[in-house]
């Protein structure tokens, strides 16, 4: 069995336990504030960027570490990991406070900054590198899927060619790339999701976090699917789907996340996927079972 965490090759890297601390940069979403869109996307309710609103990144980094204090071993480093709507949409000079001040704090080894492929612009883009100069910085991208039916369901707001002019730019700069894929969702074929993960697979990415599609209360998606249930995978047929991803992926991209990571008391559907140990327990155990290798089947 082989698939590759992201706990191990950060261990691999920099030789500690390296924990993510989500913090704020103050930014919205254009797909929230009007520039794209203003209902965002139709699975989001912005309830996951949990970081202190308002406060300094200084103040963030110190509320962070001291929540996890009791639970991580001494020695360990951080990944200053902005998360916020989408992180990199917000004023030039509110992105270079906080990036370097987070990257100021010696027990920082990286930042990261999750956003949308089309916030992207130049001086973001220059910002990011000069950053990367300090620390190693990785960029994360909401593709969700590489279907225009699916994007324009989601109110993803862009369109794939942007997602590649992106990924583009931030290759050149040698910036790491995170690709974020949503499995699960009801309007999609199997064989369509499986197409998403061969096109991120043949990508120059460095890494893919794959979400199982949650249904939260206070979306539309959460209207639509109270209004009338959809399909959702059950726990084993999401397994099977996950297997296949992930033997679309070549091997040494790193897998971020295996599943999905939403607030508990927002869940409406499904269900199983709250008892977040459970699930990867029976995940892991079904890579074994299988004897999943990642990218078995990948093809450049
Ligand atoms: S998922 Fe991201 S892009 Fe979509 S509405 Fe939420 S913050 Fe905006």
């Amino acid at each position: 069995m082989y698939y590759h965490d992201l706990n191990s090759e950060l261990r691999r890297r920099f030789g500690c336990k390296v924990y993510k601390l989500s913090l704020a940069t103050g930014a919205t979403c254009p797909n929230r504030d009007g520039r794209c869109g203003t209902g965002g996307c139709i699975f989001c309710d912005g309830a996951g960027f949990f970081a202190a609103k308002g406060a300094s990144v200084e103040e963030q980094l110190a509320k962070a570490k001291a929540r996890i204090r009791d639970k991580v071993p001494s020695g360990t480093r951080y990944i200053a990991y902005f998360q916020d709507y989408s992180a990199t949409y917000a004023p030039l000079s509110r992105l270079e406070t906080a990036f370097f001040s987070a990257l100021a704090d010696p027990e920082v080894v990286m930042l990261s900054a999750a956003t949308r492929p089309d916030c992207l612009p130049e001086a973001v883009l220059e910002l990011l590198s000069a950053c990367q100069e300090q620390k190693p910085v990785m960029v994360e991208l909401g593709l969700q899927t590489i279907h225009a039916h699916s994007a324009e369901h989601i109110r993803r707001g862009y369109d794939l060619s942007v997602f590649e002019d992106a990924v583009s730019q931030l290759r050149k700069r040698n910036l790491d790339v995170v690709v974020h894929l949503i499995l699960g969702m009801p309007w999609e074929t199997r064989e369509e999701m499986l197409q998403s993960a061969a096109y991120v697979g043949r990508m120059d990415v460095q890494g893919v976090k794959l979400h199982l599609l949650h249904v939260l209360s206070g979306t539309d998606l959460g209207s639509e699917y109270l209004r009338k249930p959809f399909h959702l995978p059950d726990l084993e047929e999401y397994i099977s789907l996950l297997e296949d991803v992930l033997r679309l992926i070549p091997p040494e991209v790193v897998i971020h996340r295996l599943t999905g990571d939403g607030a508990k008391k927002n869940l409406i559907a499904p269900l199983w996927s709250a008892d977040k140990k459970h699930v990867l327990n029976a995940i892991r155990a079904a890579f074994e079972r299988d004897n999943l290798v990642q990218g078995s089947l990948h093809q450049a």
